[in-house]
């Protein structure tokens, strides 16, 4: 146990933290919000990020223990912990140094939202319970793991402060999958899962209706929800 986790109030929501991401790990692999490919999951805890190690789909098909949790310092030194950081640990770090109001982060590949990464294509909101997350947008591509990757997530979420502190805010990384940060990782997961179904939906009422009947309908749900306002 490190001096900064000394204090017990600090250590025992590091506990608490590690359990809830190993429960939400399970969750987002159950309802495919993730696959064995990859995905990470992390808590801000103070000074302190609680984070899912690597191969925790590939290896462990996201049946983490909370003990499997890593917990690192904001510059990605490991203070507890057997596993490897995953790679994309690099984007969460600069995530939580540049977005204080962000406490978890979600990297996940959702099986709809992939349809969308793959064709390089925004997420508008097509539902009421998502206009709160905006257009979901697409960054430009960098290579997963890269520096460049965390330097994109960023850019498209400055300016998103107020959603991140309200919820979540998310980007779309070009044939890879969704980065979303928010107050908390309950409110990040509901933030990934709504923004799946939401993708979801496009697909099948493009299919019902057509890409431009949709457009006019997505326009006549910002219209109604700003008139009843
Ligand atoms: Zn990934």
């Amino acid at each position: 146990m490190t001096e900064v986790l000394a204090a017990p109030a600090l250590s025992e929501a590091v506990e608490r933290a590690r359990a809830h991401i190993a429960e939400i790990g399970r969750l987002l692999y159950e309802r495919r919000l993730t696959d064995t490919a990859g995905g990470n999951i992390s808590v801000r805890v103070g000074d302190v990020v609680c984070l899912t190690p690597r191969y925790s789909g590939s290896k462990r098909r996201w049946r983490l223990q909370p003990e499997d949790v890593l917990v690192v310092d904001l510059g990605g030194n490991k203070l507890i912990g057997e596993g490897e950081l995953s790679r994309e640990s690099k984007v969460h770090l600069r995530l939580y140094r540049d977005f204080p109001e962000g406490q978890a982060v979600i990297h996940a590949h959702p099986q709809h939202v992939l349809v969308f990464a793959v064709a390089r294509q925004p997420i508008p909101p097509v539902l009421e319970s998502t206009l709160k997350f905006g257009v979901i947008p697409v960054i430009p591509f960098a290579p997963a793991h890269s520096a460049a990757l965390a330097d994109h997530v960023a850019a498209a979420l400055r300016g998103q402060e107020a959603r991140i502190l309200k919820q979540a805010a998310a980007v779309i990384a070009p044939w890879h999958g969704i980065f979303c940060i928010g107050k908390d990782l309950d409110a990040v997961f509901d933030a990934v899962e709504r923004i799946d179904t939401n993708a979801r939906l496009i697909l099948q009422a493009r299919a019902l209706i057509g890409a431009e009947l949709l457009a006019r309908e997505q326009a006549a749900l910002v219209d109604a929800v700003n008139t009843a306002r």
